[in-house]
């Protein structure tokens, strides 16, 4: 499969990480980055596209301000920092696109305005009526109020979430490194960058630093979360090195970077929540008939799933997988961790008789499933 040409989208996310848009050292605003990479957005929007910013940098930013130590900082200090950074960083968006002719309109978001259903349709309405009047929303997370329970903690997620809410066709995260490499590249010289993902194996996520984790945070792995939500709901995601001037039309240019392709099926808004989970409570290890069976449209029943992992609730969102590690998809399961544990490769006839009520008949019903791409 080859990359795709970045003509073809109407509808683009620019995730942009603190590293590029703030001087570490300093603390400062890039400006003539940020400048340059507002050309690259203008052009876009001039052709009619959609643009959308996630942008980072509150807390890099706050943090020099409030003149606080180098290093991790404790919860209530990034929250401060995200407080007075995030004044300065929306204003520096709302003046570099004004300056192009572009509107900006700042978003916050926390965690449960993208899990919460009620919550996600209005964000995703707000988004919708910033775009219909041509204005570009800048999103980030509204960390003043995050805490660790219920954070993002790493924008490259929320860009996913906010790309699939907003119905992009694109996703482009702007990073320090210009894609997926066969081997962490700082560790193995010969590791070979990754050109086109056609769909996220075991392979691929171990690629990116060892088997993913679903709580794993940072780095590779968190892109690949990313890339998980956004090709399950509908959107193509692109990694591309941010720290060169001009990026988008670097990657428009055929520059190095790595795609990660979504099926063309259009995705229904309903699973596309449900492929965006983004604290998945569980893990299903299903068997290959199962496996097989979810893919041609069946729902997944007990006897199908060889083992149950994770501490979930009935309703919670889990991640599917098949028999070679690999994620097939995400669902939202019909019973506890411990009763699916107890049904776990039994026939759906003995439900009754194993947990002394009758439950669903499936464990995840097909309609509250989106699968990955094939
Ligand atoms: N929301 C954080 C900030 O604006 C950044 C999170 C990230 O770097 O991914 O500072």
């Amino acid at each position: 499969m080859t990359a795709p040409s970045l003509d073809r989208f109407k509808r683009v996310v620019v995730k942009v990480g603190s590293s590029l848009l703030v001087d570490g050292a300093k603390g400062e605003l890039r400006h003539e980055w940020l400048a340059a990479l507002a050309d690259d957005i203008s052009a876009l929007h001039a052709r009619g596209v959609d643009v959308l910013v996630v942008s980072s940098g509150a807390i890099a930013m706050g943090r020099t301000v409030l003149k606080l130590p180098r290093g991790a900082l404790k919860l209530e200090e990034s929250q401060a920092a995200a407080a007075v950074g995030q004044i300065a960083l929306a204003q520096a968006w709302a003046d570099v696109l004004g300056r192009r002719g572009m509107i900006a309109g700042q978003i916050l978001v926390t965690l449960w305005d993208t899990e919460e259903r009620r919550r996600y349709l209005n964000a995703r309405a707000t988004l919708g009526r910033l775009m219909d009047l041509r204005a570009v929303p800048v999103v980030n997370e509204n960390d003043t109020v995050a805490t660790t329970e219920i954070r993002y903690g790493d924008n490259d997620r929320l860009a996913a979430r906010v790309a699939t809410m907003a119905g992009a066709d694109l996703l482009v995260l702007l990073s320090d490194i210009d894609g997926l490499y066969t081997a962490p590249p700082h560790e193995n010289p010969s590791a070979k960058l990754i050109p086109v993902v056609p769909r996220i194996t075991a392979d691929i996520e171990s690629m990116a630093g060892g088997a993913a984790s679903e709580l794993s945070r940072g780095g590779m792995r968190t892109k690949i979360e990313a890339a998980k939500i956004a090709t399950v709901g509908g959107t193509h995601m692109v990694i591309a090195d941010g720290r060169v001037p001009n990026p988008l039309r670097r990657i428009a240019e055929g520059g190095p970077c790595t795609w990660f392709l979504t099926g063309s099926n259009p995705v229904s808004a309903r699973k596309t929540w449900i492929a965006g989970a983004v604290e998945p409570k569980g893990v299903l290890h299903l068997d290959d008939g199962a496996a097989k069976a979810i893919r041609t449209g069946k729902s997944l029943l007990p006897a199908g799933v060889i083992r149950v992992e994770g501490g979930f609730e009935r309703g919670d969102a889990v991640v599917l997988r098949a028999p070679d590690g690999g994620e097939i998809g995400r669902g939202l399961i019909a019973y506890d961790a411990a009763d699916a544990a107890m049904i776990a490769g039994r026939s759906s006839k003995d439900i009754a008789a194993l947990l002394g009520y009758s439950g669903r008949a499936e464990m995840v019903h097909r309609d509250d499933m989106a699968l990955g791409a094939e």
